[in-house]
């Protein structure tokens, strides 16, 4: 697996832009007495002063320092053909450079005007960079770009992930400096070309973090892309290392599309002489850039479903499909083998009704969308055996029993919580069907697992690989709210992966717990396309997942934000191949289901799909788009027009989708698919995976840029005995047999029968995974998330417990342990409670020994734990509302915390409470030292006051609970005491004055802002 995204806003503390520029030093030579000198950058934009004293170094460092400009640009009338020599004189150039002395080179283009025409700057800087690397002299010299071309954060990055140590983007600087009527004026200037340094190094940032690099240092020279659509032998030689799969381009044509861009640059177009071109590459535009989605292909699909028109559906299927002009996707360019002899007529293909139940709609959460878009979804797939996802929101319990007779929408769910009413049929359900899990995201209890037929682990997403969601304050209503056991208002950040997978062990790990949450589950891991995806997914099923979705690069809604909607992840077909044929080449295809997903509109896309090895098929936009979204993309501004992206009670009463219109929109695209099945003779889906060989490149493309293509890899179909299977067939073994749990629910079948109270004891020992998950789950089953009365039954243990301790344990269940525990005790703990104590044999202070391992109470949702000892690292970490009480915590403890109350009767790592929105911590400073601990940009530190102090100063709309801090803190200390035998606890209760005095309270700025607004709404509603 390669590294988990992490998060450079909440833990910009590893992240850095520091960049330094010269000759590097021998990494082995440590006792070296004079390693060269090196300038540092504290980060890699350079402005014009920056850039001006590089050009000058010589003069700055009394010669220390030697710039040598290398010129890019060439006289136009040279014509395609002579960049290659070009560029071969640029590392000669370079090469010679370096040999006489010079440390730094600056590849540039400023020379460029209407006679010379430039070489792109990152071919110009990966050929030298290359050559350089090839001669053994790159770490002799530093490289700098100075490029009229580099915009956007992605070319930043792509010069930074191909050798340059600085960029100085003049023509950006330049247009900012000297921007009059279009910008406002306290965005001009200095300050403007500041504010862009800036957002150019939080993209920066964040590009850094999706691949898990922390450092620029580390990126500069990474080359972690994969280049789609250019020539081998080119990216053989310019960018040597780099993955290609598919052909296409080469150098020349690089350099006719450079001399063209020129051309029209320096040519008399009228439309261009006061005027840039009209772009649109992120929102449609009329004459700019081709979008899939059309105003004509939304409206033909609307009306096609609206009507249940399956003419009309052609109509919009022929509009998308039909790329042979505009060359929008891969598949665009496939073609299918078709021998007529072999066609058959359609009723010998299996019936649409049998192809609708491998669809599923994507995870798009309740708050994202509304109340009545993500039930639309819900009860449409439950209509066609599809199955609806339920995005990282959690989900009503109401939804789960099926509908009787004459309920709708409003009088299941309650008339407050609908604003448009649908009506519904006997039998229909409004549970989905697909649980999305993410990790310690939201609303994810024990009752949520068990509503679950599939459980979906969301390692990334199509357009934002590793980015975590999130939902501003503005869209958490109460009713969200109480969906994600968090504070109306609050708003809600999600932590991407690293917290708890950050390795193949952990994501196993994960898999296991969740089958322990629901064994009848199939478990789901959502991985993003991109070049070695299929060794992830290889790994995913060996680590025991059920299912893999591989999405492509074009997916998300428009909430995704736009620097992350392009040049993130590959297209699914790359993505789909790869994994298809390393799972197939390593004999693991059968036993892992495999679903695509990603921009999926039409029936031909399905069949490309199933030919290149999916079993199952995810639909996110395009349903969307038949319940009325018309792609305005202001999905993250609540203002959605037509109710679909939006939690304004307004806006929602316009939504018009219905679930007959979903319906027809999947049984249209079955249709579709059916009419190519019986052209390729093919009977049934299932026989249509893996069948490569009825796939072929489209004949006669025109375009002059899509003839290199070669999509032979893609088609490839590994040889294999006819045995190994090629799509899913059969099942993991999960090797549940094995848990401790079998034995619990044996023992507490009185608790689970009738709620008697049931004592358990038993030795436990680190092989031991996961214990009293199984259990949970059968109470949830039985008494759903408000579970058993507290303390039925009681299990204690004594030994080391393995990870996972106690994850997900609902309420009602205590787990007692004497001895110690490993990671990810209390994940998502769904009510129940845990202590652990160290053993009696313990010789040591628990103050200052590690008692629990790291990511502890992770997701945690409610219930209560104490821990006589120090927790690792990441402890309480999106806790939602359990209360914890531990004596001492790693790094990053409370991080993204939404509620819940956590006291830590000891020190702190660092990094405390970054991102916590809610809850409040209670953390005893003894020596005052935690302020340099906390981050402190969305909470505050404020002293723990006497009751009557508090009663004095601060209003009672801000006490947390309802209560005095003092007396909140007091007594989950006198019950830490109590369950826990601490000797910490007794002193601090005993010498209470002096200890409450050096207690601090972490406040969440968010928190309080949101506990005022709810009692100001109480207010007026009591008036
Ligand atoms: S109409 Fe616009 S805001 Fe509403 S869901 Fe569609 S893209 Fe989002």
């Amino acid at each position: 697996m390669t590294n988990p995204p992490i998060d450079p806003i909440r833990e910009d503390l590893v992240m850095s832009l520091v960049s330094f520029i010269g000759p590097k030093p021998n990494l082995l030579g440590i006792d070296e007495t004079n390693p060269p000198m090196r300038l540092e950058v504290g980060q890699p934009v350079l402005d014009f002063n920056q850039m001006d004293t590089i050009r000058h170094i010589d003069y700055y460092t009394g010669g220390k320092f030697k710039s040598f400009e290398i010129d890019i640009t060439y006289p136009v009338a040279w014509g395609r053909q002579a960049i290659e020599a070009r560029l071969a004189s640029l590392c000669a150039q370079a090469e010679d450079a370096v040999r006489s002395g010079y440390n730094i080179l600056i590849v540039s283009d400023r020379k460029v005007d209407a006679d010379h025409v430039a070489i792109p700057a990152l071919l110009a800087l990966s050929g030298i960079h290359q050559h350089l690397v090839g001669k053994g002299l790159r770490t002799s010299a530093g490289l700098v770009v100075e490029t009229g071309s580099a915009r956007e954060v992605h070319h930043f990055a792509l010069l930074a992930g191909y050798g340059a140590e600085a960029i100085h983007p003049c023509v950006a600087m330049e247009t900012i400096f000297h921007a009059d009527a279009y910008i406002p004026e306290e965005y001009r200037g200095e300050k403007g070309v500041k504010n862009y340094v800036k957002a150019i190094g939080k993209g920066l940032m964040k590009v850094m973090s999706k691949m898990g690099i922390s450092t620029y240092m580390s990126y500069t020279g990474a080359q972690i892309f994969e280049a789609v659509g250019l020539a081998k032998s080119m990216v053989d030689k310019y960018f040597t290392g780099t993955t290609s799969n598919v052909e296409g381009i080469g150098v020349f044509e690089v350099a006719e599309e450079s001399i063209r861009h020129h051309l029209a640059a320096f040519g008399d177009d009228p439309v261009l002489s006061k005027a840039l071109e009209a772009g649109g590459e992120y929102a449609f535009r009329v004459r700019g850039e081709e979008h899939m989605w059309t105003p004509d292909a939304i409206a033909k699909l609307q009306h096609s479903t609206r009507t249940n028109s399956f003419q009309t559906f052609k109509d919009y299927a022929r509009i998308i499909n039909d790329q042979s002009k505009r060359h929008m996707t891969l598949r665009g360019l496939f073609e299918f083998r078709i021998d007529p002899a072999k066609s058959i007529p359609i009723e010998e293909v299996e019936p649409a009704k049998e192809i609708v139940r491998r669809f599923a709609t994507g995870a798009m959460s309740l708050g994202s969308i509304s109340t009545e878009a993500h039930t639309t979804l819900a009860i449409a797939m439950n209509r066609i055996g599809g199955k609806s996802n339920t995005g990282e929101g959690g989900e009503d319990p109401q939804r789960y029993a099926p509908i009787k007779a004459g309920e709708t929408l409003a009088s299941r769910l309650g008339r407050d919580r609908v604003e448009r009413d649908i009506e519904l049929q006997e039998g229909d359900s409004l549970r989905s069907r697909i649980k999305q899990v993410a990790s310690g995201r939201f609303g994810v209890t024990a009752e949520y697992l068990n509503s679950a037929d599939q459980i979906q682990i969301k390692m990334a997403q199509g357009a934002k690989p590793g980015e975590g969601g999130q939902l501003p304050g503005h869209k958490v209503s109460e009713y969200i709210a109480e969906l994600r056991f968090s504070v109306p208002g609050v708003g809600l950040i999600s932590p991407p992966p690293h917290h708890d997978i950050y390795s193949i062990e952990d994501l196993a790990q994960l898999i296991h717990d969740l089958k322990n949450g629901n064994p009848r589950a199939s478990i789901s891991v959502k991985l993003v396309s991109e070049d070695g995806v299929g060794t992830v997914a290889a790994g995913v099923s060996k680590a025991k997942a059920d299912h893999v979705t591989i999405a492509g690069h074009d997916g998300g809604s428009g909430a995704s934000p736009w620097s992350s909607i392009k040049h993130a992840g590959t297209p699914w077909e790359l993505g789909l191949a790869e994994t298809q044929q390393t799972l197939v080449l390593n004999k693991l295809r059968g036993r892992i289901a495999v679903q695509v997903d990603g921009q999926m509109k039409t029936g031909r896309d399905v069949a490309i799909g199933a030919i290149l090895g999916a079993d199952e098929f995810g639909f996110a936009t395009a349903p969307l788009v038949v319940t009325g979204c018309i792609m305005m993309r202001k999905c993250h501004l609540n203002t959605c027009p037509v109710g679909v992206a939006t939690q304004d009670p307004e806006l929602r009463k316009k939504f018009k989708g219905q679930p007959e219109h979903v319906v027809n929109f999947f049984f249209f695209i079955a249709e579709e698919v059916r009419e190519i099945m019986a052209s390729l003779g093919i009977r049934k889906l299932g026989e249509l995976i893996g069948r490569t060989d009825l796939l072929d490149m489209k004949k006669g493309i025109e375009h002059w840029k899509a003839k290199g293509l070669d999509f032979s890899r893609i088609f490839q179909m590994p040889h294999m005995p006819p045995e190994v299977a090629i799509f899913h067939s059969e099942k993991q073994d999960h090797g549940l047999e094995k848990a401790l749990d079998h034995r619990l629910i044996e023992l507490a079948q009185p608790a689970l029968q009738r709620g008697e109270k049931v004592t358990i004891e038993m030795p436990i020992r680190n092989v031991n995974r996961t214990v009293g998950t199984m259990l949970s789950s059968e109470v949830a089953r039985k008494y759903g998330n408000s579970g058993l009365a507290d303390d039925t039954i009681h299990v204690r243990f004594a030994g080391s417990a393995g990870q996972s301790f106690g994850a997900f344990l609902a309420k009602g269940i205590t787990l007692d342990l004497l001895g110690e525990a490993n990671d990810y005790v209390g994940k998502g703990l769904s009510g129940g409670h845990i202590c652990v104590q160290p053993s009696p044999k313990f010789q040591g202070n628990p103050r200052d020994n590690i008692i629990v391992g790291n990511t502890v109470m992770y997701g945690a949702i409610a219930g209560e734990a104490y821990f006589r000892g120090v927790a690792g690292e990441r402890f309480c970490v999106r806790n939602s509302g359990a209360l914890a009480v531990v004596e001492g915590v790693g790094d990053h403890g409370c991080e993204y915390m939404t509620g819940g109350t956590v006291v830590v009767l000891g020190t702190t790592g660092r990094n405390f409470a970054a991102g916590m929105s809610g809850g409040i911590a209670y953390v005893l400073d003894e020596d005052g030292s935690f302020n340099t601990l906390c981050n402190p940009s969305m909470v505050q530190i404020e002293p723990v006051l006497i009751e009557a102090e508090q009663e004095a100063k601060v209003s009672r709309d801000l006490w947390h609970m309802g209560q005095a801090d003092e007396a909140i803190l007091r007594g989950f200390i006198e019950r830490h005491a109590r369950y826990t035998n601490s000797a910490r606890a007794k002193e601090i209760l005993d010498k209470w004055a002096g200890y409450r005095a050096k207690f601090v309270k972490v406040f969440p700025t968010e928190y309080r802002r949101a506990l005022g607004e709810m009692a100001a709404k109480r207010r007026k509603l009591a008036a």
